[in-house]
């Protein structure tokens, strides 16, 4: 295991759609335990694999809540629904935080690390950092959909992803 080094805006690999995994192998697991050292060193609540500089469809999710860490290979959002509006901030852009409206329910599918399907279903913030890190497998960033930045007085317990 290893902590990866954070690819930061502005870097191709954050705006490009990223390839689907196709081996559910030993690689494949040291990606995602490589990715949640790296996550946690960098207090982040979410990380996608293009923050690392890996063309792959694969992120991780971890609010501590109680679903843990949630492994998303390939994942599909398949539903969504309400609304909330709320800060976010990202790995990839350190020090930025802004509002950022999105559906306040989510239902996806994806794999795990083992090549099972399954699906989920989340609401509020875990809701929020799951569509964040699908949007980084898409080359979406969550600046294209911030309606207001923060100033830094605004930002206490504000989390990245
Ligand atoms: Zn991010």
């Amino acid at each position: 295991m290893a902590i990866r080094k954070i690819v930061t805006h502005p870097a191709e690999i954050l705006e490009k759609s990223c390839k689907a995994v196709v081996s559910f192998d030993k690689k494949l697991t040291s990606i995602l335990n490589d990715m949640y050292d790296t996550m946690i060193e960098f207090d982040g609540v979410g990380l996608a694999a293009p923050q690392i500089g890996l063309d792959a469809r694969i992120a991780i999710v971890d609010i501590d809540d109680e679903f843990g860490t949630i492994e998303m290979i390939n994942p599909r959002i398949i539903e969504t629904s309400g609304e909330q509006t709320d800060p976010e901030g990202c790995l990839s852009f350190p020090g930025l935080y802004g509002e950022v409206t999105r559906p306040n329910f989510v239902k996806i599918e994806a794999f795990d690390r083992k090549g099972r399907e399954y699906t989920l279903e989340a609401e509020g913030f875990l809701a929020r950092a799951i569509q964040h890190e699908i949007d980084h497998l898409d080359g979406i960033l969550f600046t294209t959909k911030v309606s207001r930045f923060l100033e830094d007085d605004e930002l206490k317990g504000v989390e990245s992803e």
